[in-house]
Parts: structure tokens; sequence; C-alpha cells
């Protein structure tokens, strides 16, 4: 049930067709895995906390440096130093007393992120290397729970949605490694594409509007120009071609 200041706080969304009430309320109860507390992350919290979703675990091991704050906007010049996830968590629960967050300064793993991730109904990747985004990917698949991927280089952005057994997953998509590098980004471009995965994750939970599943959107901000590639499940993929098979 949705206390009276809920029902103020989010009146004009609960206006929208669709969404009423009872899409609040799953946004309530829904439980969020963010993983990541950069620039991504830090737009992503921010509007799902906004929008009341009930419980947002967010995932980071970083300190918060001088040169993260023109795009990790949660992140303040005398929050240098501090946890991502701790500068983070303090701001959204300003920002929304209802909501829980959970804060865990850890570096996600092969080894820890069956634990980090358990109990949780989706997972959003706000991370900036791919060998993370494919293990966010593989606990997504063997979970069967939704994948918001989003990804930043410079003014460019991509996102998409994977909902396991049923759309393709990152990996039918991606092959091989990126190596680790220190990424080029101006703070708009995590701001618009951490936008997008909210919207995603919002309308998932209510269960409105048409997601990005087996679309990769690609966002230019120098030509402002979104993309719409179709990319298709891979029969072979090593992440769900065999999920797949398993199910016929
Ligand atoms: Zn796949």
């Amino acid at each position: 049930m949705l206390t009276d200041d809920e029902l103020e706080r989010y009146d004009r969304q609960i206006a929208i067709d669709g969404f009423g009430k009872e899409g609040q309320e799953k946004l309530k109860k829904a439980r969020v895995f963010l993983a990541g507390a950069g620039g991504l992350g830090c737009t992503v919290s921010l509007y799902l906390a906004a929008a009341g979703v009930g419980t947002i675990r967010m995932v980071d091991p970083d300190a918060i440096e001088l040169s993260n704050l023109n795009r990790q906007v949660l992140h303040w010049t005398e929050d240098i130093g501090r946890l991502k996830v701790d500068s983070a968590a303090a701001k959204l629960r300003r920002l929304n007393p209802n909501v829980k967050v959970e804060a865990i300064g850890q570096k996600i793993t092969a080894a820890s992120i069956s634990s980090l991730t358990a109990g949780f109904d989706l997972l959003v990747d706000a991370m900036d290397n791919l060998p993370t985004r494919y293990l966010l990917n593989k606990v997504a698949l063997e979970r069967n729970i939704p994948f918001f991927h989003g990804a930043v280089y410079g003014f460019e952005g991509r996102v998409m949605t994977v909902l396991p057994r049923e759309t393709a997953c990152l990996r039918c998509v991606y092959r091989g490694d990126i190596p680790e590098e220190k990424t080029p980004v101006v703070g708009v471009t995590p701001a618009i594409i951490g936008c997008i995965q909210a919207a995603e994750v919002i309308k998932h939970i209510v269960g409105i509007g048409q997601l990005l599943t087996n679309k990769l959107l690609i966002y230019d901000g120098l030509t402002m120009k979104f993309t719409e590639l179709k990319v298709k499940k891979n029969p072979d993929c090593e992440h769900c071609g065999q999920l797949v098979k398993d199910k016929k």
C-alpha cells in the first residue's frame, strides 16, 4: 500500500495511462541491482530513486577523484576521496527517504557476483568495462532476470535491454574482450544513456510500453542522431545459446 506522502510524491507519474497506483506499487516492491556508481550509475540511480523504486543496491569499489566530477553528478567537490557508493547513497536518501539504498564498496568479480546479486529482480549495467559486463550478462541469464545494458564513449552511447531466454543477450552482440583503458567522455552522454536505461527499467517494472530488446540503440551526440540496430539471438551464443536449447 502507498502512503499519503507517496501518493502525493508520485502523483504526476501515477496519472500516466497504464501506470496508476498499481504501477507505483510495483516500483515500490522492486529490487534493482545497479553495477557501478559512476556517470551512468549516478543518472540511473537518481531517476530510479526519484520514481520510487523500493530497493536499489549500488556496487562500486572506487573512491571519488577530481576527474570524475565532469560526469558523475551525484558526487560533488567536497566528496573527493569518499567511496562513490556512499556519496551516491547519501544524496539519494536525501532525494527520497522512502527508497532503501544499499551501498556496497566492492569490486564485482566472478567469485562475488552471485552473492552480490542474490535476491534482486533486475540488473543494470552501469560499468565501464566489457569483462564485468559479461559477468553481469551471464548471471542475469542464469537467474532469468532482465538485464539493462548501457555504455558510453565520448559523445557516443549505446543501450540494449535483455530478457533472458527470449531476446538477444549482450554476448550475442559483443565478442572478445576490449582491454580496460581510460575512456574519454563528456557528462551529457551518460546522462542521456542512463536516463534511457532508467526509462527501460521503469517500463519493465510497471509493465507498459515496448522495450529495447533485440535492438542496440546507438546515440551520437555530435550529430544528435539515434540509430537502432536490429540484433538477433545467436543460437550458438556461449552465454545464452545453451540455455535456449535446454528449454526446448
Ligand atoms: Zn546470447
